[in-house]
């Protein structure tokens, strides 16, 4: 019999509200973010306590505007951007319903990594709440390539991912991990990989007033030499690493959690969102499933519910409560 003994069936959200602030890496300017637990059903969304009026942004691949740099959702014309090592650390650690206030247009770089959101989350806690999670459950591979990128999901009893760069550069050249997902291996494998960029890409950027918070405080920085950071590497490939940060935290925005592996090679925000648009248009090749415990045991092995849905069905899960009807994927 399959299990899924690392998958928690119901939905949870955080026991407490919880605070940081940090610089925007890209406006330059302080930023302070603050979480709150949500109701069921809710999933996850942002909120612009800058703004005035009603400006919830559902976390959702049809809210993506832009994955230039990082990815940014948007909803009514207010943005939220680099949301996606945040989005990693919420899914990660298995939170499902949650409301993200920021006061500014862009989630606080921290340290380029997952991890201090990793330790904000476990400072609130996680509260398990009544209703069950969907999973999306893939039957059958599900390709999107791009030039010589490629990413694809193929079915698998959990949530795994691997993926592959190779960048001209020697302190990163081919560098392959793979994971299994579970909340301890994502803390102590994925979540502290930062983010890393090339110098002469940052003051390009930063001429053209962008990037304008970027330092070696929040990247893995790079010249021609090699790393410019003076405390080295958290990982030897810390490179490829955080890949599978941007993976899973742009993954998040399926709208729930899912059952499959994921290949990636020499992937992006903008291949991540095209893999998402594929599922969601490629129902015969997933399903809807939730997961029942099995008696007293711990362990988790049998579907309760075997759904078969039109692809413009996965907007909708877990849709937040008061804002409109996802449109269809694109
Ligand atoms: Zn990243």
């Amino acid at each position: 019999m399959k299990t899924f003994s690392q998958i928690n069936p119901y939905q949870n959200t955080i026991r407490k509200t919880v605070h940081c602030s940090g610089v925007g890496l890209h406006s330059g300017k302080q930023i302070n973010m603050t979480l709150n637990p949500a109701e069921a059903n809710t999933g996850i969304r942002f909120v612009r306590s800058d703004l005035d009026g009603k400006n919830y942004i559902p976390a959702f691949m049809n809210r993506v505007v832009d994955t230039t740099m990082a990815t940014t959702i948007s909803e009514d014309n207010v943005s939220i951007a680099t949301t996606e090592h945040l989005l990693a650390a919420i899914n990660g650690l298995s939170i499902d319903n949650i409301l993200i206030d920021v006061d500014g247009p862009e989630v606080p770089i921290m340290d380029g990594s997952s991890s201090p959101f990793v330790d904000l989350l476990l400072e609130a806690g996680s509260k398990q709440q009544k209703s069950y999670r969907r999973l999306v459950k893939i039957t059958k591979e599900i390709s999107f390539r791009d030039g010589d990128r490629d990413i694809s999901i193929y079915p698998y009893d959990g949530f795994k991912v691997t993926a592959e760069i190779n960048f001209d550069h020697n302190s990163i050249k081919r560098q392959v991990y793979s994971v299994s997902v579970s909340e301890q291996k994502f803390i102590k494998e994925i979540s502290k990989a930062r983010t890393f960029g090339f110098l002469e890409d940052v003051e390009k950027l930063q001429q053209n007033g962008l990037a304008l918070g970027a330092s070696l405080g929040n990247a893995v920085g790079m010249d021609e030499n090699g790393v410019l950071n003076k405390e080295g590497l958290r990982y030897s490939n810390e490179f490829v690493r955080h890949k599978i940060v941007d993976i899973i935290g742009d993954m998040t925005l399926l709208g729930c959690p899912i059952l499959g592996h994921i290949v990636a090679y020499k992937s992006g925000h903008s291949q991540h969102l095209s893999l998402m648009e594929k599922i969601a248009a490629t129902p015969e090749s997933w399903e809807f499933v939730e997961l029942k415990k099995n008696g007293q045991l711990s362990v988790l092995n049998k579907f309760v519910s075997r759904t078969k849905a039109a692809g413009n069905r996965l907007l909708p899960i877990l849709s937040p409560v008061g804002s409109k009807i996802p449109v269809t994927a694109r």
